[in-house]
């Protein structure tokens, strides 16, 4: 019989591989069909236990519960903003680190359908030390394991929120946009897209998700290869090496010229489009200057300048470019040749940009935060 012999809490029913399970079904004399059963069970959007998996045995179900967790989330606490169209989670994990996770909902507009992402966290904290953001601020806590990065998604896919939109169509999209750099945590980030990508748990299709980088070249070259239809962010921020320096210290090690280049082949071995993020920060990275130079950057390729205005961390010596100066940005882009949007900026009231909730809550339990907390939840 193989017994699961793993160190530590019990192991998530997100990552366990389908042969452990099966020879623990097996051990018990379930029949082989039991596996697959099990799996969409436990990713199914109404259950929220292994109790409410109805269509197994409940003796069976009691000994997948002490077995196996529903999930390594230890504790989550929520806060809603935007009517309940926007809701963020800061979740404790077994060693009582601490990550954050958030749901957008967009409702439909004219032909547009309704519409929802789930951004998520790759690593507790960050060590790339980018000065405007919150994480980046506190430093690096650890790697995520695959089944804490699928988790924040089961999070939200589970009662009370079921993220999956109304129309039916069974998908929403996932960001690797909060805590951490994903391609710093590759092989683990990898393993938790192939994990939400199984037709026999979520099957979210690699189109639906992004990971964002702050341009970890090695990194960006792996994804042409493992993971060619996810789509690919990079965090630009600034258009000359000086100052992007200062603004996503990485630079030093891959300064723009490599990171542009592999974005460049991502584009040319995927045909895909290739985002380039662009925190707005007045009289800092918002001059003509610099809005030139990333035109230069942008042009030729199937590249896409998505603006975003800074949400400036607590304390931050930096405040977002107004919408004037931005409309000044956007002219000089477009004349320069490159596709841009500007972000609208969901769940400022809620600290919703990367790492903020979570450095409001420190030194605070999350049970105390919850019984604090006035802001109200509303999930769909
Ligand atoms: N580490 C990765 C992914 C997580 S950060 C990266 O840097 O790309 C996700 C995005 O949030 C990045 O584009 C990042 O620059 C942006 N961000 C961080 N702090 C922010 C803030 N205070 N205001 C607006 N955007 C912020
Ligand atoms: Fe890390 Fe991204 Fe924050 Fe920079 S912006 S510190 S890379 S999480």
């Amino acid at each position: 019989m193989t017994e699961l012999q793993l160190a530590g809490p019990r192991p998530a029913i997100s990552e366990i591989e389908p042969s452990v399970l099966a020879a623990w079904l097996d051990a018990r004399g379930e029949p082989a069909y039991r596996t697959g059963q099990v799996l969409a069970g436990a990713h199914r959007s109404d259950a929220g236990s292994f109790d409410d998996l109805s269509d197994l045995p409940k003796p069976l179900r009691e000994a997948l519960a002490e077995s196996f967790r529903f999930s390594s989330i230890v504790d989550s606490h929520v806060i809603g903003a935007d009517g309940g169209m926007t809701a963020k989670a800061v979740h404790e994990l077994d060693d009582g680190q601490r990550i954050e996770s958030v749901l957008m909902r967009y409702a439909a507009r004219g032909a547009a359908r309704e519409r929802t992402t789930i951004c998520i966290s790759s690593q507790a904290g960050c060590a790339v030390a980018c000065p405007f953001c919150a994480t980046g601020q506190a430093g690096f806590g650890r790697q995520l394991t695959p089944g804490e990065i699928v988790d924040q998604v089961l999070h939200w896919h589970r009662p009370p929120y079921n993220a999956l939109s109304e129309d039916g169509a069974g998908h929403y999209n996932i960001v690797f946009m909060g805590m951490g750099e994903p391609l710093n945590n590759a092989d683990r980030v990898f393993e938790a897209v192939r994990l939400l990508n199984d037709p026999d748990r979520l099957g979210i299709g690699a189109r639906h998700i992004t990971v964002s980088t702050s341009g970890v070249v090695p990194g960006m070259d792996r994804m042409v290869d493992e993971l060619p239809q996810v789509n690919l962010a990079i965090s630009l921020h600034a258009s000359t090496d000086a100052l992007r320096d200062e603004l996503v210290p990485i630079n030093r090690k891959w300064p723009l010229a490599e990171v542009v280049g592999a974005g460049r082949r991502f584009a040319a071995r995927t045909g895909r489009r290739v985002s380039l993020e662009y925190v707005m920060i007045d009289g800092l990275n918002d001059t003509d200057e610099q809005a030139v130079g990333l035109a230069d950057l942008a042009r030729g390729w199937r590249s896409h300048v998505n603006l975003i205005p800074l949400n400036p961390t607590p304390g931050s010596r930096w405040s977002g470019t107004p919408p004037a100066g931005i409309d000044r940005f956007v002219r000089i882009l477009r004349d320069g040749g490159a596709t841009v949007t500007v972000r609208d900026t969901r769940g400022r009231e809620i600290e919703a940009a990367c790492g903020q909730l979570h450095a409001q809550l420190s030194g605070r339990s999350l049970r105390e935060a919850r019984a604090a907390s006035t802001a109200s939840v509303a999930p769909a």
